[in-house]
């Protein structure tokens, strides 16, 4: 606990170092801390920082956070937000709370067990910090619109899994808008902080849209899923997990036909750890365990709270910055190792210009008369694309699909029509390509995202074509 004369020597201190003077000060003892940010100026303040009570109180009173998650990293955020000053925040989960939660899920209680995450936590944090509202959402996060998450200023990721990540930073890419120059449109960036921890490692990174890589510009961070191949399964294990997953996915099926392998049902782990046993004797591996086996299939990961409290503190503060610009956030990718020793760092990723998610994507005019199968010829022909067999998706609905036969039988009448049409009548739109292209005498797949404009719809004809690639 500080006493009032540590805090006068801390203000003193720090009015040395700033030489600003505040704007107000005030007696209310909240909001103390965050008003020795908020309302003076300093040299570490971001470019458009503009110290005021009305900051202060766009803050509390305005800025909306949207919280994803409410597991080990959802709970701290909630908490250090709340206690940061934010008032209004949303708090987004899918889950009910387990037993094995309550070691670390900290606003859980025993009594809580069965109970939406979302609701619990959201509770426990309202009845802790006065004058803070939490709105909780029980529900997955493709179940809410897109404008559900425009409405927040902010949105900050306490998640466990890459493809929500991915789900949730392509929503909020895309609102993101670019101007005729390729610059983003300053009123469309909707900022994210995406916070993770596995053991004793974590990281926190901010992603602004369009200024800093999104995260599917460094998608490569996150290795693949270990996944062994059938036939090294089958026929050359190696090591432990090799005998556990031959197991698990070959060796029950076998034997079980038809029924499914339950993780939670001890019987089932302990046939698998039994079978996995045999199979690493015949073949001299040592290492198989019960607790191994579990691992394995269960694919666990074991969850540290200090780590989850340590990322959550690194997350919540930047969320602070960026909504108040009192000071320049972290640029951009701060890794934290606890394995051995301590480390931490920060890497400045850059951002990858023909990201499909946040970049401004190829800009190609087109005549609104122009049918599905004259554009996709023009993507062969584009000398920045070559693309060919090609497949066409505006706004998640398949315009031209050349797989399988049967979605291709499918889409295949809307080749006649125009495209103009097909993309309901607008004047220009976000279109996503799939094809071949030959670079260098390779052939690669990949996925475009291209800008599309018609001519003469909206005066949007005088939009320079250049762009792109
Ligand atoms: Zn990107």
């Amino acid at each position: 606990m500080h006493t009032d004369s540590d805090i006068l020597e801390l203000e003193d201190a720090a009015q040395t170092c700033t030489d600003v003077p505040m704007v107000e000060s005030t007696a209310n003892s909240r909001t103390r801390d965050l008003d020795r940010l908020l309302l003076r100026s300093g040299h570490l303040v971001g470019p458009n920082f503009e110290p005021s009570v009305e900051l202060r109180d766009y803050l509390q009173e305005y800025a909306r956070v949207l919280v994803v998650g409410a597991g080990g990293l959802g709970c701290e955020l909630l908490k250090d937000l709340a206690l940061s000053g934010f008032k209004n925040l949303d708090v987004i989960d899918m889950d009910r709370i387990e037993v094995t939660n309550l070691n670390r899920q900290f606003l859980f209680r025993l009594e809580d067990v069965g109970k939406p995450k979302a609701e619990v936590a959201a509770k426990r944090v309202m009845e802790r910090v006065s004058g803070v509202n939490i709105v909780p959402h029980f529900c997955r996060i493709e179940d809410k619109d897109i404008d559900f998450y425009n409405d927040f200023i902010i949105i900050v990721l306490g998640l466990d899994s890459v493809e929500a990540r991915s789900y949730i930073n392509s929503v909020a890419c895309s609102f993101l808008e670019y101007d005729e120059k390729d610059n983003p449109k300053e009123e469309t960036v909707k900022p994210m902080v995406d916070g993770g921890t596995e053991g004793f490692k974590g990281h926190a990174r901010v992603i602004v849209p369009g200024m800093t890589p999104c995260f599917e510009c460094t998608i490569w961070l996150f290795p693949p899923q270990v996944k062994f191949p059938l036939c090294t399964l089958a026929e050359t294990p190696r090591t432990a997990a090799h005998c556990i997953e031959y197991a698990h996915l070959i060796k029950w099926d076998e034997v079980h036909s038809g029924k499914a392998f339950d993780p939670d049902d001890p019987e089932d782990m302990q046939w698998v750890y039994k079978e996995a046993l045999k199979r690493a004797e015949l073949f001299g591996i040592p290492g198989v365990t019960y607790s191994l086996t579990q691992g394995v299939v269960k694919n666990i990961i074991p969850a540290i709270a200090s780590t989850n409290a340590i990322i959550s503190a690194a997350c919540s503060l930047e969320t602070l910055k960026i909504v108040s610009g009192c000071s320049k956030t972290l640029s951009n990718y701060l890794t934290y190792n606890g394995v051995e020793g301590l480390h931490t760092e920060v890497t400045d990723f850059v951002k990858d210009n023909d990201c499909i998610v946040c970049g401004p994507g190829v800009l190609i005019e087109m005549d609104t008369s122009c049918t599905l199968q004259k554009f996709i010829e023009q993507l062969e022909e584009h000398p920045n694309l070559h693309l060919s067999k090609v497949s066409v998706t505006h706004q998640g609905k398949n315009l031209y699909m050349q797989a399988p036969p049967v979605l291709e039988e499918m889409t295949r009448s809307n080749l006649s029509l125009a495209l103009f049409d097909l993309m309901g009548r607008i004047s220009g739109g976000t279109v996503h390509v799939n094809g071949t292209s030959i670079k260098n005498n390779k052939k690669t797949s990949g996925l475009r995202k291209l800008r599309v404009v018609f001519k003469g719809v909206d005066g949007m004809a005088d939009m320079d074509t250049a762009g792109g690639a």
